[in-house]
């Protein structure tokens, strides 16, 4: 098969594109560099059956391929609420290119779609039949509702026009790559604790997150783009769930730091609670995560420590 994989330099892009080469594809990984890094593929350029391509998906383009894997977007609250109108443009303009695409050269799409679509839930855990608690005008509705109309063109243009879509709504997932000023919790925690620096509590920490690694990601975003059964949604995501203040004293011990907690205002529309309901992974996807917390973090912060060191 030959995969585009949108966003293919950030995070979670470019651990896609190496599985999808170490599966036998042909990749082309397509980016604008905002939040990515082409140091996160670098290994892969030699490869012959690997392209990257400078570009961004609020511009149409025309490429012969068989599969979509559209992940391009800021993912980071600081990263995507830095310009929002950007990030609406990225979330609509994108999928509408992309579905044209897989529309005119009948390729499967797959749309990376997130956990945020059910807001600040009032339903918990989140089944994929829940519709949400999202405010439509605050700091986090243009990632929010960016995301929430990406599903409803996915859901038109098959509908209207039988492209063959797929659905994914990740849930919290961390691991190597991310970008040491990334703002998102883990990545944040991992590099203070490191550092020594305090560590920032938005709130009183008892909000709630479910952690995914990101292997365990990979494997069930390939196995939803390769069934051929369910279009979604479908949550993917681990359900164990942590406050925030867990996942701060559990970095501490890890990583052995003396760093201290401190309270930091909590940003607006903060979500309280969130876990995902995974029964409908289980069942059409046979995919549950394997990587508990504790692993995935000593994984991560290995990695964190090298980068630092890199970088000092
Ligand atoms: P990331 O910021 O590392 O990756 C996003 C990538 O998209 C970057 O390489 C960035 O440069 C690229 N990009 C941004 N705007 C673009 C544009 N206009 N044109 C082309 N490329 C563009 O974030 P990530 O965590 O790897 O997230 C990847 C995808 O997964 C996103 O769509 C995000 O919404 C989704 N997602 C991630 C999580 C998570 O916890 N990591 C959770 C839910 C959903
Ligand atoms: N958070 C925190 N300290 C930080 C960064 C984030 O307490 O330095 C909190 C944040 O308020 C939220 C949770 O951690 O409740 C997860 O934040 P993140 O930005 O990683 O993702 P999202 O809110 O999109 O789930």
């Amino acid at each position: 098969m030959r995969c585009l994989v949108t966003g293919g330099a950030g995070f979670i892009g470019s651990f896609l594109c190496e599985r999808l080469i170490a599966d036998g594809h042909e990749v082309i990984c397509l980016d604008n560099f905002f939040t990515g890094r082409r140091a996160n593929v670098e290994h892969l350029l030699d490869h012959r059956h690997f392209e990257l391509v400078r570009h961004d998906v609020t511009e149409p383009i025309l490429l012969e391929v068989d599969r979509i894997f559209n992940f391009a977007c800021p993912a980071s609250p600081v990263h995507y609420q830095y310009n929002p109108v950007k990030t609406v443009k990225t979330s609509v303009m994108g999928i509408i290119h992309m579905l044209g695409l897989a529309k005119r050269v009948r390729a499967r799409l797959l749309q990376a779609s997130t956990s945020e679509v059910y807001g600040d839930p009032q339903v918990h855990p989140q089944t994929e039949d829940y519709w949400g608690h999202v405010n439509p005008i605050g700091p986090r509705a243009c990632y929010d509702e960016g995301k929430r109309v990406a599903e409803t063109l996915c859901f038109d243009y098959h509908r209207q026009n039988a492209v063959d879509v797929r659905v994914v709504r990740i849930f919290n997932t961390y691991g190597p790559r991310m970008l040491l000023d990334d703002g998102r919790v883990v990545s944040n925690f991992v590099v203070q604790a490191l550092k020594g620096e305090d560590i920032t509590l938005y709130g009183d920490g008892q909000q709630t997150r479910s952690f995914c690694y990101i292997d365990d990601l990979v494997d069930g975003i390939v196995r939803m783009m390769n069934q051929i059964e369910t279009h979604g949604p479908v949550n993917l995501g681990n359900p164990d769930e942590f406050t925030i203040r867990e996942l701060a004293e559990l970095v501490i011990e890890l990583t052995g730091s003396r760093s201290r907690l401190v309270q930091r205002p909590l940003p607006k529309d903060d979500p309280v609670r969130r876990q995902p309901d995974i029964s409908r992974a289980r069942a059409a996807l046979g995919w549950e995560p394997k990587v508990a917390l504790r692993e995935g973090l000593l994984r991560s912060i290995s990695w964190f420590d090298s980068r630092l060191r890199e970088t000092s």
